[in-house]
């Protein structure tokens, strides 16, 4: 049986840890968030990070824009966010509506307050393994491995999904990490060719219990980053078959209670830096 990562208890503890440098280094970290429009998930979203702020002594500045906002309006709000010393990060909440151009939006975040790390600058620089912010699943990933222990080095670590914000990133993550990295997609032919050979299986594709244990590796480390909702019981599960594939592997994490929870722990951290920084 596998041992769980339990993400929810390590989130918990580098929420401590980041409240704790807050007070110790008298810090003014500040979060700046940018809402447009009336996506009821998102507003969940920005309500969940406001709490984490609070907890940690971050204030929490919300920008709720209307759904008629004009690119221009958009700009001119993150370039003045850009400019105040007192704004230690900037965070744009996506989706954003669809007439505006969120490439764009993300690449006027200056590079020292994108704690997201959706800044083509901060993308470029963990490319070529310089200090950067880094996208705050993927980071929140890492972070788990670390803490358990896992040894990376050598490894064969294979990521199921490319997208921008989870699987580019965390391909290069490991990849820094001198792990020897397998990319599959939508368009891989026969997944479990790849999957089998996986010393660090992660999944980021967004499909229920899409992995079974007759696609892993005895012993294999597996990362459920996806979150689904079961269409029989409408709970949220992962992309891992759980219940089997956690008979196999010898580290799992749950879902919930596993990568999710490091993701805001890793924004926190990614404000706490950034205010240490500017
Ligand atoms: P995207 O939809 O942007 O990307 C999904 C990726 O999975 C794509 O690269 C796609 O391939 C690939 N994929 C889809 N179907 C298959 C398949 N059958 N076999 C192999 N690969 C496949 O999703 P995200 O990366 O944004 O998110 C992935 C999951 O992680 C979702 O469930 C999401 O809810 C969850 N998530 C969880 C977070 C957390 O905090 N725990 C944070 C962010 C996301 P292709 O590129 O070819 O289309």
């Amino acid at each position: 049986m596998a041992e769980i990562i339990d993400g929810k208890k390590l989130a918990k503890k580098i929420r401590e840890e980041l409240k704790k440098e807050v007070i110790e280094k008298k810090l003014s970290p500040k979060l700046a968030v940018i809402l447009v429009g009336n996506d009821e998930a998102s507003k969940i979203y920005v309500r969940n990070k406001n709490k984490a702020c609070e907890e940690i002594g971050i204030e929490f500045e919300e920008h709720l824009l209307s759904e008629e906002t004009t690119m221009e309006e958009l700009l001119d709000l993150i370039n003045k966010l850009n400019e105040r010393e007192d704004v230690s990060g900037i965070l744009l909440q996506s989706p954003i509506p669809k007439h505006l151009n969120i490439k764009t939006a993300f690449e006027t975040i200056s590079p020292e307050k994108d704690v997201d790390g959706f800044n083509p600058i901060n993308i470029g620089r963990l490319e070529i393994n310089e200090p950067s912010f880094v996208s705050c699943t993927p980071y929140g990933v890492l972070k788990m491995l670390k803490e358990y222990k896992v040894e990376i080095e050598g490894k064969t670590a294979v990521v199921i999904g490319r997208s921008n914000i989870v699987g580019k990133p965390l391909i290069q993550l490991l990849l820094n990490k001198n792990a020897t990295v397998i990319v599959t997609h939508s368009k891989t032919r026969n997944l479990e060719q790849y999957t089998k050979q996986a010393d660090i299986l992660v999944s980021a594709i967004g499909k229920a219990r899409y992995i079974k244990s007759d696609m892993i590796k005895e012993g294999a480390v597996v990362i459920d980053v996806g979150i689904n909702r079961d269409p029989k019981t409408g709970k949220v599960v992962g992309d891992v078959d759980f219940d089997e594939v956690s008979k196999k592997a010898s580290y799992i994490t749950p879902v919930p209670g596993g990568v999710g929870p490091m993701t805001i722990a890793m924004l926190m951290h990614n404000v706490v830096q950034a205010a240490k920084k500017n």
